[in-house]
């Protein structure tokens, strides 16, 4: 069965690339019907926090990236890493390196000098028992062929063995190094499929390498190429939102980010729209693109504004409630969001932006918006006001049509089209020059409500 991963280092939240990767590699497991396992690679102590873990499983959670094993800690598996290390040590497949860091940074300074790649010199290789209790346990790479892989996205890549110096796999203290975690791990949980940021490539053949010398199969890998910004830079946070939840903070659905994400790099003929299932089923490692990817603020609110129409309204409202929360609005009085989101949809790009337009249906305004007041209810205003206040409060029966035959019958009273009358009732009743259509924005508000605003107005 296919069985592939996510791995984050827990130094920082779960940022947009990293999701990228989580779905593709979740993306392979599900169109498979295999497992898709989560694992925190926090070995690094000092850069590693729970708040981050706690970020990164939030954001997975909020995605929708569920996974089937995990997570698992690495710092929990250190007998394992020991097992494996004594265990090459034992078949003399890895060494203790006693060089001091003199040595180390004198070859290196010499190598630099020569113009060449600086790399470990095989000293201890060669020489064991130099003795000493203070040393590295380094891996025996092969010196000689070459380690190959066909990589999904990047096709056939080949490294020297000649470029690859003898890995440290544990340190001075003992603990394992990371792409020693990695190559036990991968192997451990079964993994079939890597997917991973292109940042890694240079580690796959000394991580191929290991596996070779423990005798575990070699999984596939897949290497993601990075995520720029709108200016061609690496995308960083001076693009903005680089945050998974920050996409959620400024109001974004998690359908609309999965399909942007997945999206960033890979297409399906012309199709911009695809859902989950759809994904499952479309979706090729092979069809990713290799050439990195720009990020597109507009194409993401344009997804956006698609599935806030799209989605079923009482789904669009479970997301919505967040950010009137978010903005302590109280909407326990006012109308059911599900008569809010189709009027609105179509006026907004995001949930929060939603929200506050929204706002005057659930609390008093509190100042008009003053360009609005200015161009439509002061000084002009006060006889439509008080025309369309006495039509509106002897409305038997509070509905959009008796509301519009209201505002249709002031307008004709006073001969003045019906702009004239629309645009003050609108500011008056919501302080904004903005809303959707005024029959059901004021059927929405009750009748005593609408009445009194607009007293509010002239007085
Ligand atoms: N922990 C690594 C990272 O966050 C990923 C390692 C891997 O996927 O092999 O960059």
């Amino acid at each position: 069965t296919v069985v592939t991963r996510f791995a984050p280092s827990p130094t920082g939240y779960l940022h947009v690339g990293g999701a990228r990767t989580a779905l593709y590699s979740w993306l392979v497991a599900k169109a498979a019907g295999g497992k898709f396992v989560l694992r925190i690679e926090d070995t690094d102590r000092e850069r590693s926090t729970q708040p981050a873990i706690d970020a990164i499983l939030e954001g997975m959670e909020w995605l929708g990236l569920n996974w089937d094993e995990g997570p698992f800690y690495q710092t929990k598996r250190f007998d394992r890493y020991q097992h494996y290390i004594d265990k090459l040590l034992d078949e003399d497949k890895a060494y203790k390196c006693y060089c001091s860091t003199e040595r180390l940074e004198k070859m290196r300074d010499e190598q630099m000098a020569r113009g060449e790649k600086p790399r470990y010199d095989g000293h201890c290789r060669d020489n064991p028992n130099v003795g000493g209790d203070r040393y590295v346990i380094r891996f025996r790479n092969p010196q000689t062929g070459s380690v190959k892989f066909n990589d999904h996205i990047r096709g056939p890549i080949e490294f020297a063995n000649t470029e690859l110096d003898d890995l440290i796999i544990a340190r001075s203290d003992g603990t394992p190094t990371y792409n020693f975690c990695v190559v036990i791990d991968d192997w451990e949980m079964n993994i079939t499929h890597v997917v991973r940021g292109e940042d890694h490539i240079n580690n796959t053949p000394r991580q191929i390498n290991i596996l070779q010398a423990l005798g575990a199969p070699v999984p596939e890998y897949a290497h993601v190429s990075m995520i720029l910004g709108d200016d061609g830079k690496k995308l960083s946070k001076r693009h903005g939102a680089v945050s998974v939840m920050q996409y959620r903070d400024d109001g974004y659905l998690p359908q609309a980010v999965l399909n942007y994400l997945v999206r960033l790099g890979w297409s399906h003929g012309d199709q911009e729209i695809f859902s989950v299932d759809e994904m499952i089923r479309l979706f090729k490692l092979d069809d990713v693109n290799k050439a990195a990817s720009a990020f597109n603020t507009e194409k993401l609110n344009w997804l956006n504004q698609h599935y806030m129409k799209a989605l079923p309204v009482s789904e669009v409202a479970e997301y919505l409630q967040w950010h009137f929360t978010d903005q302590a609005i109280d909407v326990s009085k006012g109308p059911a969001l599900e008569k809010i989101i189709p009027l609105l949809a179509d006026r907004v790009k995001t949930l929060k932006e939603m929200a506050s337009s929204a706002r005057y249906f659930y609390e008093e305004y509190e100042n008009f918006d003053e360009a609005a007041a200015k161009k439509h209810l002061r000084p002009v205003a006060r006889e439509a006001l008080e025309a369309v206040q006495d039509r509106l409060a002897s409305v038997s029966e509070w509905n959009a049509a008796n509301i519009q035959a209201a505002i249709q019958a002031t307008a004709d009273d006073l001969g003045v089209g019906m702009g004239k009358v629309g645009m003050p009732l609108r500011v008056a009743a919501t302080g904004s020059g903005n809303s959707p259509s005024l029959d059901v924005t004021l059927e929405l508000l009750d009748q005593e409500q609408v009445v009194g605003r607009i007293a509010r107005a002239i007085s």
